[in-house]
């Protein structure tokens, strides 16, 4: 077979610079050789156009290359069948032979790639009579749709307010009563992912972190020429595009999944057998309006022929009175490209129940920095005390109220789940078997020995849970009752979930006392964080609890955390090894590319994602471009001295020293006299920002600083972020023309924190980016320790001789690093300085590890003053280009 060639020039929106053209050049290579690339190219240098165009140019030459050739092989396969034997009759025979299986497979082959053209032509024939149909014909067709739509959207009103208790129907208690339960039931509604089905057409899957990421990058395939020629399919899950309002109602996503899967199978008329009683079930719902197969089909139709984001799909689903999360999944087998979020692409048992098929397919992973943590955290699970607390009582409480009625089946899982929720309560407020631990960490088999739960059937009770839908029950029956508690009256009870505290009591036995339990003070300084709410049924999160467990290898942990309060408790199960759920990706998938702003270091993903996964070590290409802005529009500097030759080395031990707070505070001031515009001054920790903002209120720093620049914090408070942000923005923009001698803002931000990711300080915003320290983690974690001693048994040393768990923290610390000063220098003819504090960027592995459009262009600074006339110099310099 002949080689597919790049084209000489690739389809962009405009001429491309070089670093684009390589990109796309790269890319397109690593698709043809079915390879695994590590792509990294800095924010503001056009990454998402040249995915977008790059890919899509090797499809489109893919798919009339990979025709053509199947063409060519059937046209030589029936010439060599006419050819004549000749003398050797033998094997030309069995040449002929050879020939004709291979005649076959191709043709089967070109046979199903017709079938999938005659599908996308009918379709387009299907989406042009429609477009001719005028609208009036079209809302008829909807009109009777919609009086059914109404009748049954009432009759779905009225089962969710007996669900959740809003009426007082006498037999109410009825729908929130457990079905009768037989284990060897299987009726699952959902479709299961066959990869051996049909062949679909060939796909990339592109996926990212966000929804808004998401939406952002089908606008920029909006803008290209493929928008025309590419179908293009957007997933999310249901809670981003159900437009049943009384299912999105529940607010919680694994409520709206289990509400919309009751409708769609819908209540049969069922008998019940309570202890001899036979109560007959009427039927409560027949599906929801908004799902019918037959009108789905044109709206399927309509998503494959225009590209639409997840707005414009949900906007387009109400119109058309159809359901925008089916219609996208029955749009995927014939789309192109399939735009979805982490979770679905990441979570196998997502990806299957979303008809996600890897086989052959390309799959690209953008904002792919945190790939690896990402992986972990979604198979990650925490519970903490409250959860499980509230779990715990609600069941109680629930068997309490209809356990005559419930039947021995039911009843028998029941107290299996609240048997295994104490043993995990007895766990995280005991320290574990033997003794009391602040923390420790196990195996898995260890766990289920010590908390005496290894003779649990997991598998069944899941799949009970599952069918028996007890927590969407168990949710309607806290709704239900949570009103007739009498909560606290005090404010300051609002971090301790409504939920658990409700539950406690309730699980108490009749005229039982409800010991009281004194609420902890709330500190003023509360953050997000110990903030702790808990939405929907706690039952749900065991439930991932229990099926982490079921899941587990040896790779999984259990860590128990036991803290001051049973509140502060917590039990997680940790996933040690994110590569054993990128297999299949790596495996199935015809490419795959990670890709994102700051990939370094690429080793990482190189060793612990690819190499981990099992791919060989050929199969991998790297690719890192520079950035569009010349190296003139950024001033790196690393700083080891501050102005009286202090020594700069903010380690843990050290970073609170006075003297080295008041070398930090003449930094600052300094540099806020030189840098025009905004500052962002990146701290390790809340905690250590805290410190230094009430030194230097406590020393006359803010004062001083105050006379330059306007002062802002990162607020601990999710809400309080947009406030801060429009002040600091809007007291940059007005100090650019006032004569008040304040040039612009400082703001105090914290690595990791709500400013460190997805917020840009573009232009006058970020004139300079302040590193102060490195922000490693903390060592006595126990989750670190346990990462670190697993990679150092599983990965092979580094070439520097350098033990895999110790680049694991190095690489912890970096990473954070190159998303913070990353915030600055946004498009080609941005400018900014980055200013890192610290002795220890001057060594060659810190270096290394920043990007490499920011190390090529470092300057080691061990005095102030050389620094501070580098940055002079640089400000004066784009003060007379302006
Ligand atoms: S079928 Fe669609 S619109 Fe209806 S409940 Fe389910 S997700 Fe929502």
């Amino acid at each position: 077979m002949s080689m597919l060639q790049p084209p000489s020039t690739f389809e962009f929106p405009f001429p491309p610079y070089d670093i684009q053209e390589a990109f796309m050049r790269n890319l397109f290579h690593t698709l043809q050789e079915k390879k695994l690339g590590i792509f990294e190219s800095p924010t503001g240098t056009g990454k998402s156009l040249s995915l977008i165009c790059g890919a899509l140019t090797w499809l489109r030459d893919y798919n009339k290359f990979y025709k053509d050739e199947l063409e060519k092989k059937i046209a030589e396969a029936e010439e060599a069948t006419k050819a004549d034997d000749g003398p050797d009759w033998f094997s030309a025979a069995t040449k002929r032979q050879a020939i004709q299986v291979e005649f076959q497979k191709s043709k089967v082959e070109y046979q199903n790639l017709l079938k999938q053209e005659e599908r996308i032509a009918s379709l387009k024939t299907r989406r042009q009579a429609v477009k001719r149909a005028t609208v009036k014909k079209v809302d008829d067709e909807f009109d009777q749709l919609f009086k059914d739509i109404q009748e049954v959207q009432q009759s779905v009103q009225r089962e969710l307010q007996a669900v959740s208790g809003e009426n007082d129907l006498t037999n109410d208690d009825y729908e929130l009563l457990l079905e009768d339960y037989h284990s060897d039931d299987d009726d699952c509604w959902e479709k299961k992912n066959n990869e051996d089905e049909e062949q679909d057409c060939l796909k990339i899957y592109f996926c990212s972190r966000t929804h808004s990421q998401l939406s952002q990058f089908v606008r920029e395939v909006q803008k290209t020429i493929f928008s025309e020629e590419t179908r293009v399919v957007s997933l999310a899950s249901r809670q981003n595009l159900c437009i049943n309002e009384a299912v999105l109602r529940l607010n919680n996503s694994s409520m709206v999944n289990d509400r919309c899967l009751e409708l769609q199978r819908g209540k049969q008329n069922t008998k019940s057998h309570m202890d001899g009683i036979v109560t007959k079930k009427k039927k409560t719902s027949s599906g929801c309006p908004f799902y019918k197969q037959s009108p789905l089909d044109t709206f399927t139709d309509q998503i494959l022929l225009e590209v639409q984001d997840i707005e414009q799909l949900v906007t387009q689903g109400k119109k058309m009175k159809k359901c925008p999360y089916y219609g996208t999944r029955q749009a995927i087998k014939d789309a192109q490209l399939v735009v979805l979020p982490y979770n679905t692409l990441l979570h196998k048992g997502t990806r299957e129940a979303c008809g996600i098929k890897l086989k052959d397919n390309i799959v690209i992973v953008d904002e792919a920095h945190n790939l690896l943590e990402t992986i972990a955290n979604i198979h990650s699970v925490l519970l903490g005390h409250a959860q499980l607390a509230g779990a715990h009582a609600q069941l109680n409480h629930y068997m309490n109220r209809y356990g005559k009625k419930l039947t021995p089946s039911n009843l028998l899982y029941i107290k299996q789940i609240i048997f295994f929720i104490s043993a995990l309560i007895k766990v995280i407020t005991s320290g574990g078997k033997e003794k009391k631990q602040p923390s420790c960490v196990m195996t898995v088999p260890k766990f289920l020995c010590n908390t005496y739960t290894d003779n649990l059937n997991f598998f069944k009770i899941l799949q009970y849970i599952e069918k028996s839908k007890i927590a969407l029950k168990l949710h309607g029956f806290s709704q239900k009752y949570e009103p007739s508690v009498q909560m606290p009256a005090s404010e300051t009870t609002k971090q301790q979930s409504k939920t658990s505290s409700f539950l406690a009591k309730m699980a108490q036995p009749k005229n039982s006392k409800v010991p009281e339990e004194t609420p902890a003070p709330v500190s003023e300084k509360a953050t997000d964080e110990n903030e702790e709410y808990v939405s929907g049924s706690p039952l749900m999160q065991i439930t991932e609890f229990m099926r982490a467990l079921l899941g587990a290898s040896v790779d999984g942990r259990v860590v128990i955390q036991v803290g001051s309060t049973p509140r502060k408790s917590t039990i997680k199960y940790l996933l040690l090894n994110p590569a054993s759920h990128f297999h299949d990706i790596v495996h199935k998938a015809r490419a795959v590319i990670v890709a994102g702003g700051t990939m370094q270091p690429m080793s990482e993903f190189r060793e612990q994602l690819f190499i981990t996964a099992g791919a060989p070590a050929n199969r991998i290409h790297e690719f890192s471009c520079g950035h569009v802005v010349p190296g003139e529009q950024l001033m790196a500097i690393t700083l080891s001295h501050g102005p009286t030759n202090t020594l700069l080395e903010f380690t843990y031990q050290k970073r609170e020293d006075p003297r080295m707070l008041d070398e930090l505070g003449r930094v600052l001031v300094n540099v806020c006299t030189a840098v025009p515009g905004g500052i962002v001054c990146f701290l390790p920790s809340y905690d250590y920002e805290d410190k230094v903002f009430t030194y230097f209120q406590k020393t006359g720093v803010i004062q001083r600083l105050s006379g330059k620049k306007k002062v802002f914090r990162e607020p601990k408070k999710t809400n309080q972020l947009d406030a801060v942000l429009s002040d600091y923005a809007k007291t940059v923009r007005l100090c650019s023309t006032s004569n008040t001698g304040i040039t612009g803002s400082l703001l105090l931000s914290v690595v990791g924190g709500k400013m460190s990711e997805g917020i840009n300080f573009s232009d006058n915003l970020g004139r300079c980016v302040i590193m102060v320290g490195l922000p490693y983690p903390n060592t006595q974690s126990p989750e670190l320790k346990e990462k670190m001693e697993y990679l150092n048994k599983n990965v092979k040393v580094g070439p520097d001789g350098r033990l895999p768990g110790q680049v694991f923290y190095e690489n912890l610390c970096f990473k954070s690093v190159n998303q913070s000063i990353g915030r600055a220098i946004r498009h080609r003819n941005d400018y900014a300085s980055i200013l890192l504090l610290d002795q220890r960027y001057e060594r060659p592995q810190s270096v290394k590890a920043l990007p490499g459009w920011i190390s090529k262009h470092i300057n080691h600074c061990n005095k102030f003053g050389s620094a501070f006339a580098l940055m002079r110099k640089f400000f004066a310099g784009k003060k007379s280009q302006l």
